[in-house]
């Protein structure tokens, strides 16, 4: 009997959530209800899925670096890596820009929407804690994001889960166990091939909890929707967001048939349920331990160029955030501020947007604290920075559950296109349990 694709379960439980989450807003209690009985059982879902995050970058950093065999490789990668992933956010942030300039969606914004707006959000919690995270960052200094790369205790590391000072441990480890010698490294590499066998079996079943976890996660999310009418007034704005991460997923598609010579429609099958929880948890970090398994196992990208380009993608490769980051930045400057439209202030907006895509967190709106950093950027007036907030907040979350999606796929799109290019995509093996769940 044919068993329904993981996907499709996937897709079939967001719906039922998101039917639900709509009921429960309609219902005395509804929200308190799913508040306390349906979303924990989506956290539970988001811990398990960083429990193993750190454990699993860790393991096949290290075992593929101990594979290459060879140092000037490992240089190889990175930069190839680096350079692409500078080319796609720029291609990001370049579309986005020419849509918003095009499409205009601030443009005649009637006053009595925007001060509808500014009474509702200006002082929201929400708003204010993008702003205080956003004065942190700034006032840690410029070098300070080359600093926390390199850590002093790599327990302290493990336990916040810093993703690049674990890529920096692991890559280090791993260059020494290629130094010492095959011989000796052998017990140590034989340990980590063996924990990251382990940790893609937690993905599996994991993975099984994953229709249920994704109906809490969007019951959770639609509950938090209550204004329709503010929503239906940034309809035009977040259209233009999603027309543009849509014509970024399409450039994705174009570079996987054009340069690693697959189907779009294969790829997009194989990486499907990564995007599915991209979109349902809103985190990069909380779904790399999925795309690292995805791109493994159904796409056949080797060990060692996922186990590097994946977690360092899922740090500083954020297409998505980027696009969005200069579409909110030109729409709110169309609301508020017409006069900083100048042709410098968006080449600035291409440049701040490109390396706060890289200083974004892998976290949920976490794009809306660097977009503080682009608009400081080019001069705007501080006073006027929360009602800019302001004006985007109340769509951010599914604009933030899109452009995860596009974030995910384009770490899978240039860690195929790395493997390519290093002779490194193979034919792909899904697990067995896997092998029982076909399409239908
Ligand atoms: N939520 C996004 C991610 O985790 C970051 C952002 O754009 O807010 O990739």
């Amino acid at each position: 009997m044919k068993k329904l694709a993981l996907h499709w379960k996937i897709i079939i439980g967001m719906i039922l959530g998101i039917i639900f989450g709509f009921l429960m807003n309609t219902i005395d209690g509804g929200k308190l209800f799913t508040t306390h009985w349906i979303a924990p059982f989506g956290k539970i879902f988001i811990n398990l899925l960083k429990l193993i995050a750190v454990p699993l970058i860790l393991a096949s950093l290290i075992k593929g670096v101990s594979d290459l065999k060879d140092i000037s490789k490992i240089k190889k990668m990175g930069l190839r890596t680096i350079g692409i992933y500078i080319t796609t956010t720029l291609v990001a942030i370049v579309i986005g820009l020419s849509i918003v300039n095009i499409a205009k969606p601030g443009t005649g914004m009637p006053k009595d929407t925007i001060e509808k707006i500014k009474m509702k959000y200006e002082n929201d919690a929400g708003v204010v804690d993008k702003l205080n995270k956003a004065n942190a960052t700034k006032d840690a200094g410029p070098l300070q994001p080359l600093v926390d790369i390199f850590p002093s205790n790599i327990f302290q590391s493990f336990a916040d889960a810093s993703m690049l000072q674990v890529i920096f441990f692991a890559l280090f480890v791993g260059i020494c166990l290629l130094l010492i010698g095959e011989k000796k490294a052998k017990p140590m590499v034989d340990f980590f091939d063996s924990l990251n066998e382990v940790i893609m079996k937690m993905v599996d079943l994991i993975m099984l909890f994953a229709p249920y976890a994704v109906f809490a996660l969007m019951a959770n999310v639609i509950i938090a929707f209550d204004d329709t009418e503010i929503l239906l007034k940034l309809l035009y704005y977040a259209l233009c967001v999603v027309g543009g991460l849509f014509l970024m997923v399409c450039f994705y598609l174009l570079l996987v048939s054009i340069y690693a010579k697959k189907s779009p429609l294969w790829f997009l099958k194989q990486i499907s349920p990564a995007q599915l929880l991209a979109f349902s948890t809103s985190s990069s970090a909380a779904t790399l331990p999925v795309t690292m398994e995805r791109v493994e196992e159904h796409i056949g990208v080797d060990k060692e160029v996922s186990g590097f380009v994946l977690p360092v993608g899922a740090t500083v490769n954020m297409d998505g955030t980027s696009l969005y980051q200069g579409i909110a930045a030109v729409f709110i400057m169309q609301v508020i501020w017409p006069e900083g439209l100048t042709f410098t202030n968006q080449i600035v907006i291409i440049l701040t947007a490109l390396l706060a895509s890289i200083g974004s967190a892998a976290v949920p709106s976490a794009g809306m604290v660097m977009l503080v950093i682009v608009l400081e950027s080019i001069g705007f007036p501080a006073e006027l920075l929360p009602i800019g907030l302001a004006l985007i907040f109340a769509v951010d979350r599914p604009l933030d559950m899109c452009r995860t999606v596009v974030n995910v796929t384009g770490d899978a799109t240039v860690s195929m296109l790395v493997a390519k290019s290093l002779d490194k995509l193979h034919e792909p093996h899904p697990k067995e349990w896997d092998d029982n769940y076909e399409d239908v």
